[in-house]
């Protein structure tokens, strides 16, 4: 999963794009739901809100690291609840 840092400007840009409902506004900040976030394995080939992001705010979270296999059972996991 990915994570969002205090540099967050709340541009707004990156919440419409998460194709996993992951991005909501936080106390100060956006943040993302680790338990949300695919990493957008199963839908783009690149992390949407990465790709928007002015300020390159969105690095990966170190307490949620995950391989492909596990970010790929995640999306199904998410897919067959949704
Ligand atoms: Fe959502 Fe993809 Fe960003 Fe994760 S990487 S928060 S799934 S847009
Ligand atoms: Fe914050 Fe970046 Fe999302 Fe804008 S795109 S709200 S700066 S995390």
């Amino acid at each position: 999963a990915l994570t969002i840092t205090a540099e967050c400007i709340n541009c707004d840009v990156c919440e419409p794009v998460c194709p996993n409902q992951a991005i909501s506004m936080g106390p100060d900040f956006y943040q993302i739901d680790p338990a949300r976030c695919t990493e957008c394995v199963g839908h783009f080939d690149q992390p949407q809100c990465v790709e928007l992001c002015p300020v390159q705010c969105i690095p990966v979270h170190p307490l949620h690291l995950e391989d492909r296999a596990s970010l790929e059972l995640k999306y199904r996991r998410l897919t067959s609840n949704a």
